[in-house]
């Protein structure tokens, strides 16, 4: 049987994206086609998105006088696999900056409304507003998105199964209880059954209060925020719906992802050809100003946050030189954080290379010509960066949380012997237990043999969105059987 899905997300790579979520909203749709899935992907008309599109004019398909006190259009339109349904409202999303916030990084104070009027009409979408549109299922991301279970809960499509993903807990969507009478939501609503939240009005928690199913983006994810240290505040919400929570690992996209065919490498490689990673690693060496030496070249392709441990590593730079090993970082994020690397890069010229910013191909060739990429995160619901590392043969050196305890298989001596080992896990992001790490992957490097069978496993791993697309496939069949 065929299904007709509709995704609601606040970001859909390559229209408009922040992070990792527009990546999977953008992927979900091809990765679903081949399981007998037609996926509708509801998408707020920021200017980006307007722009991409270009001079196609689309089909409006419904015009509101009053969506939550503005006027808005939904337009269909399409681009390539992408079937999209804009909301059009221009006094909620016509205007410069970022997707949630203002060029100086102010969130927009009008936040509320503009994604409950995203939620208000997936949740009319789902209840046949549009005549001959009709939907089996609503896939709802993150809390910008949240609402639509509760609108479809609270004023009429509530027979439409739902499923609420959770990209990042750290994000919830939280109000003052003043905007609940603006929702236009009935009285009982305000409730723990409903939109109530620590006395005010919390968008995520209202979907996963009414959503039918719930997953994250990693088993072991999906796991741990059951449990205080990682649950946000959501964990008894989440560990009273357990039954209904799973975890599904993202895919990445294996074509802009390949080293055979990716351009912004110094030479293409494979499985079978991984001698000519050499030519990538001079690159690296040449782009970090390291000199060269026997020792690995680790390297980090990161946000400088705190969830992402890289005080600790900070920390431990001076070791890492110590050990033999080179550092080749790219980053941003924390100011802090990036004096701390700047500072370790002072110390140890040729041995420590640091480049504060964004860039897309040099993080390709970093992950081509490092020996290995590494991840301390505290949290990582998913994580893409050791997904490349693998497809890479840069081997991943990760703490065990989240999704980074699902997708590498730790060194030990019976992973070792059985050979499918592809990486390095380490238990606790403190200093020794980073430094420890890091040992145990130098003294794997001085064996040609023991990295190289590292790098092969990893580099045949599959992460492709075959096996998610059917997982999800499957869980949305079993909803809309249920
Ligand atoms: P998160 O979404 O929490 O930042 P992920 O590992 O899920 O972490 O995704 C991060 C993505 O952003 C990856 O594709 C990674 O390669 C990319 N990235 C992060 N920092 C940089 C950077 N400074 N330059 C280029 N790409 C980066």
């Amino acid at each position: 049987m065929s299904l007709h899905v509709l995704s609601v997300a606040s970001e859909a790579y390559p229209l408009i994206k922040t992070g990792g979520l527009a990546d999977v909203a953008g992927a979900l749709p091809g990765a679903l086609a081949p399981h007998g899935v037609a996926m509708t992907t509801l998408l707020p008309a920021y200017p980006a998105v307007v722009h991409s599109l270009g001079k196609a004019k689309g089909k409006v398909m419904h015009r509101y006088a009053d969506l939550l006190g503005v006027e808005a259009r939904l337009v269909r339109h399409r681009l390539g696999a992408l079937e999209l349904i804009l909301l059009d409202a221009p006094a909620l999303f016509a205007r410069d900056g970022g997707p949630y916030s203002d060029r100086n990084g102010a969130e927009w104070p009008d936040n509320w409304r503009r994604f409950a009027a995203l939620g208000r009409a997936a949740a009319d979408l789902a209840d046949g507003l549009v005549p001959d549109l009709s939907f089996d299922l609503v896939h709802a991301h993150d809390w910008q998105a949240a609402m639509a279970p509760a609108y479809m809960k609270f004023t009429g499509a509530g027979r439409t199964p739902s499923l609420v993903t959770i990209h990042n807990l750290a994000f919830q969507g939280r109000f003052g209880a003043d905007i609940f009478p603006r929702l236009g939501l009935p009285a009982e609503a305000f409730s723990i059954h409903g939109v109530e939240y620590f006395g005010g009005v919390g968008f995520l928690k209202a979907g996963l209060q009414t959503t039918s199913a719930i997953t994250t983006v990693s088993p072991t994810y999906a796991d741990e925020i059951r449990d205080p240290e990682f649950g946000m505040g959501l964990e008894g919400l989440v560990s009273a719906r357990r039954d209904v929570v799973s975890g599904i690992v993202n895919g990445i996209d294996t074509e802009v992802w390949n080293p055979a065919s990716d351009p912004h490498l110094a030479a293409p490689y494979a499985l079978s050809s991984l001698s000519k990673r050499v030519a990538n690693r001079r690159a690296v060496e040449s782009a970090f100003d390291l000199t060269e030496g026997d020792g690995p070249i680790f390297c980090v392709v990161s946000r400088l946050t705190w969830q992402k441990g890289m005080d600790v590593l900070a920390d431990v730079a001076d070791s890492l030189v110590g050990m033999g090993a080179r550092l080749a970082l790219l980053g941003s994020g924390d100011p802090a954080l990036e004096a701390a690397f700047m500072a370790a890069a002072g110390r140890h010229p040729g041995r420590i290379g640091v480049r504060i910013g964004y860039d897309e191909p040099l993080s390709h060739l970093m992950q081509a010509g490092a020996d290995a990429i590494l991840i301390p995160s505290r949290f990582e619901p998913c994580g893409l960066t050791q997904l490349y590392g693998l497809r890479y043969g840069c081997v991943p050196v990760v703490a065990r949380t989240g999704g980074l305890a699902d997708t590498v298989i730790d060194a030990n001596e019976a992973a070792l012997a059985a050979r499918v080992a592809t990486g390095f896990q380490f238990h606790g992001v403190t200093h020794d237990a980073v430094i420890r790490a890091l040992q145990r992957a130098v003294a794997a490097f001085a064996q040609p043999k023991v990295w190289a069978s590292l790098q092969k496993q990893g580099m045949k791993a599959d992460f492709s969105w075959g096996r998610s697309g059917q997982l999800y496939a499957d869980l949305y069949h079993r909803l809309t059987a249920a």
